[in-house]
């Protein structure tokens, strides 16, 4: 169980690809994770370390208060628009890692396998993939025993890579207050970077203009 503590909304505010905001408080700094789901709708997923959650006093707080407060926090982000809840509460991220995958005839896939933190928004990929990869063991002809190892060998790597690049996003994210004294464009640097997977390089190839107003940036 990770200490950062979230809470899963909806807004009508649309946020077109995802959004990463970050709002300092009183209480300590607050990020949202938002992007549209649907023609009127986003998610809006916020998230906080649990020294700023404790110093609001958020768990003394119902929901029509949580609400308010957290868009009181974001209010140029949301843009007027409230904060919708589906029976949503704080919670702490479960890291989940299985040293078994498998016992007999039962094999663990996805989350049950595996969480990848939701800032690299990939577990539901992974997921998927995990179960295409399974069913392409039994399609080998495998049987029980073989096609679940056969399904481990292929897939640990991969899920491995993707879990150490969560897991460093993950850091980032309950160290955010230690990134907020940056200038605007360090910061997207810095939060671009975190997983690791990604790097100056990298990113220059992908958006060299970003780069180089990067680069300006610290002259
Ligand atoms: C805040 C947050 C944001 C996320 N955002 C993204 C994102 O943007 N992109 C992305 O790819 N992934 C995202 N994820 C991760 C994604 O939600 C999960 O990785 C994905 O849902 C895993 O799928 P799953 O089928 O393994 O498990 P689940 O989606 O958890 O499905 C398991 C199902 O089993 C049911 N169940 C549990 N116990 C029983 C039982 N005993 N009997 C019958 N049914 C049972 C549960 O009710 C549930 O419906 C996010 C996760 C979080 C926490």
């Amino acid at each position: 169980m990770r200490t950062n503590k979230y809470i899963w909304y909806g807004t009508h505010q649309l946020f077109h690809g995802l959004t990463l905001t970050f709002s300092e408080s009183a209480a300590g700094v607050f990020a949202a994770h938002s992007y549209k789901f649907d023609g009127t709708t986003s998610t809006f997923i916020v998230e906080c370390d649990a020294e700023t959650w404790r110093r609001a006093n958020l768990a003394g707080m119902s929901d029509e208060e949580t609400r308010a407060y957290l868009a009181e926090i974001f209010d140029k982000d949301l843009g007027g628009h409230a904060l919708l809840s589906n029976n949503s509460k704080w919670i702490n991220f479960l890291l989940v890692k299985n040293q078994y995958w498998s016992h007999q005839n039962v094999v663990l896939l996805g989350d049950a396998l595996h969480t990848a933190h939701f800032s690299i928004g990939s577990g539901t990929k992974l997921a998927l993939e995990d179960a295409i990869a399974l069913y392409r063991c039994f399609a080998q002809g495998l049987d029980v025993s073989a096609a679940v190892q056969e399904f481990e060998r292929v897939r640990k790597p991969v899920i491995d890579e993707y879990q150490q690049a969560a897991y460093e996003s993950l850091i980032w994210f309950e160290n955010a207050k230690d990134y907020m004294h940056l200038e605007p464009l360090p910061f997207a640097y810095s939060l671009m970077t975190r997983s690791k997977r990604i790097d100056y390089d990298n990113l220059k190839r992908r958006d060299p203009k970003f780069i180089a107003a990067y680069d300006k940036s610290k002259v």
